[in-house]
């Protein structure tokens, strides 16, 4: 055991009820306390608030959090207030009065935690303020914001090296969830961090299971798939705006509580739909990768993709979102040959040698790599991120069922020569009706029924010729043009098989129905939870009471209490105060403010 400030513990028991630290915590914390620097990486839901919540407490003054996301500042806020914490924010959303206010706590010292847009920070008036203020430290989240390479490039949060200059003697903690190495280089450069000490937690998520199906008919896929996740939140990420009003009307016809959500509705509907997905449980939201940035919800049980996701970022980033909570959640993506034909497509655009667009190339690549993988997921996932992981994790579908390949070299030599018989101005559709020998008015127009490859392929069925072209195309040896056409060409690797110097060993995909069915039984029994049938109706007693406290209180139901605090009372059944105060996720706070009336619903005589 380390040496520990008991100050710190104590804090972290009483105030947040949690019995100890987790991973790095402590270490964060304590480099904090004595006035270090820190740049943090962790995994969404690895628990970085806590890294300068508790040195806020424990320090003189008042701890600056700045955040790029209003949504998230009020959420934390209540939270703290929640805990018993003095905590404030400051942005564009208060009336002037309110503002006012916080401003007299801030400088009469009365606030532990002030929560501030980057671009009223580096107001003068406010600098000028903190400069008549205890500060205790400062803490930025989103660090990322500072890289002009990812997606949320924020020019204000490259001004923040300013806070170094005004105020040396303050402690700066930088957070970020991204482990890309290299917007990790260009966050010490920017904000002038070279003397912080790192923190580097490990990206994976270990309660979190990935799941990568084909596609055949997404809806009676998605339909299943929400049979085994009933009652739970969850997100369902499709690539357009039609798409996602189309699938959440479908599933609000088929009695799911399901709302849609992308730039395109006003920004009135859009603030309702998430406000509802927020504070009410078990809502699916259907969306664009509009959704979901400074979600910070944290009993999102799964995340669905119903097409390939743009980047393995984006992949990570999303599926990320279940399971903060710690609690077991899943990623399930299905796709089919038309995404991977877009992905070849963008690849075949972004050619050039230039540097940015060589990284954009092998991010397409590592998620189509990922996507056909045969071996583990999540050591693929880290991989991309440059963790090695040692397969295999038992929580993903390859570990759970291996899949089975199969020696397809012929097959590939057919489809390539049929690709280049036919003149490599063709696709996927076309070269398979000449393979099969099809006498199709296109075949038939063009002359193909003559081509030497004319119904070589006639072994296999359409089905199986997709899976060969979606295979061949994600392993680079077919490429799309970058035109858009979606018509095929011969890569440099393919010649090699051509020549028969190179086999080619293809994923055997088995039937999609029977492959989920068996899948989920084992992923998923009782939910994600694996609440027991004759645990439901205390557990539906106990949500329905978060609820209504969470109405009276004016906050999302996790602010009351998360699923897991909900799920320990389930099973510990609590008869009075002391064993609640004993619930991991129950500070004094809390128990003074909701202790009683959860003992109530638990003790009730049956
Ligand atoms: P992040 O900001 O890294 O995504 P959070 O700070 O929101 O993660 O924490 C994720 C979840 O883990 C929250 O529900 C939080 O209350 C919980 N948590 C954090 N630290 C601990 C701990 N030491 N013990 C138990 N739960 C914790
Ligand atoms: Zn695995």
């Amino acid at each position: 055991m380390q040496r520990m400030d008991p100050q710190a513990l104590s804090l972290l028991q009483s105030v947040f009820g949690y019995a100890s630290f987790r991973g790095q915590q402590q270490d964060i914390v304590e480099h904090l306390g004595e006035g270090g620097d820190a740049l943090v990486l962790m995994p969404t839901g690895g628990g970085k608030s806590l890294c300068y919540q508790i040195p806020a407490l424990l320090r003189q003054g008042t701890g600056i959090v700045v955040s790029p996301l209003i949504a998230l500042m009020q959420d934390q806020v209540d939270a703290l207030r929640e805990a018993g914490v003095s905590a404030a924010y400051l942005n564009s959303s208060l009336s002037g009065d309110a503002q006012r206010e916080v401003e007299r706590q801030l400088l009469a010292g009365e606030l532990n935690l002030l929560y501030v847009a980057p671009e009223r920070l580096l107001t003068g008036r406010f600098l000028a303020q903190l400069e008549r203020t205890e500060v205790a430290l400062f803490a930025i989240d989103e660090a990322h914001c500072v890289s002009q390479w990812g997606h949320d490039f924020r020019p204000e949060y490259r001004e923040l090296a300013i806070l170094h200059q005004r105020f040396p003697e303050v402690p700066r903690i930088a957070l970020t969830a991204t482990a890309d190495p290299r917007t990790r280089e260009e966050i010490v450069e920017r904000l002038a961090l070279q003397r912080a000490r790192q923190f580097v937690a490990s990206f994976d998520r270990p309660n979190i299971g990935y799941r990568v199906g084909l596609r055949h008919n997404a809806k009676r896929q998605l339909g299943e798939f929400l049979l085994g996740h009933q009652d739970e939140s969850g997100i369902v990420y499709c690539l357009s705006r039609r798409k996602v009003d189309d699938t959440a009307a479908w599933l609000a016809e088929s009695g799911i509580e399901a709302l849609p959500y992308h730039a395109g509705l006003d920004a009135a509907t859009r603030a309702r739909n998430q406000q509802r997905f927020l504070r009410e449980d078990g809502v699916v939201m259907v969306a664009t990768v509009a959704f979901g940035m400074g979600i910070d919800k944290p009993d999102v049980r799964f995340v669905v993709h119903l097409d390939l996701p743009r980047s393995i970022e984006g992949y990570y980033q999303e599926t990320g979102r279940a399971g903060r909570d710690g609690l077991p959640a899943e990623a399930w993506m299905i796709y089919g040959l038309s995404d991977v034909v877009t992905m070849s497509q963008m690849i075949a655009q972004s050619e050039s040698a230039d540097e940015r667009k060589r990284v954009e190339r092998q991010k397409l690549e590592s998620l189509l790599a990922y996507a056909e993988t045969t071996g583990c997921r999540r050591e693929r996932l880290l991989g991309a991120f440059g963790e090695r992981y040692a397969a295999p994790c038992g929580y993903c579908d390859n570990c759970i069922a291996p899949p089975k390949t199969w020696d397809a070299t012929v097959p590939a030599q057919k489809a390539l020569s049929a690709v280049y018989r036919t003149g490599q101005r063709f696709g996927s559709g076309h070269v398979i009706d000449v393979l099969r020998g099809q006498e199709t008015d296109r075949v038939l127009s063009l002359d193909h029924h003559r081509v030497s490859t004319f119904g070589i392929g006639a072994e296999m069925d359409e089905k199986q010729w997709r899976s060969v072209f979606r295979q061949l195309l994600a392993a680079g040896l077919l490429e799309a043009d970058a035109e858009g056409y979606g018509t095929l060409r011969l890569t440099a690797a393919s010649r090699a098989v051509l020549r028969g110097d190179s086999s080619v060993e293809l994923r055997e995909d088995a039937r999609p129905e029977r492959a989920s069915r068996r899948r989920d039984s084992q992923l998923i029994t009782g939910g994600s939870l694996g609440i027991e049938a004759y645990e439901q109706p205390m557990w539906d007693e106990l949500r329905a009471l978060r609820t209504r406290l969470a109405r009276q209180h004016g906050v999302p139901p996790y602010v009351v209490f998360h699923d897991a605090t909900l799920l320990a009372m389930l099973r510990a059944l609590p008869s009075n105060e002391e064993e609640m105060a004993s619930i991991s996720g129950v500070g004094e706070a809390k128990l003074k403010r909701y202790g009683r009336d959860f003992l109530a619903v638990i003790n009730a005589p049956a």
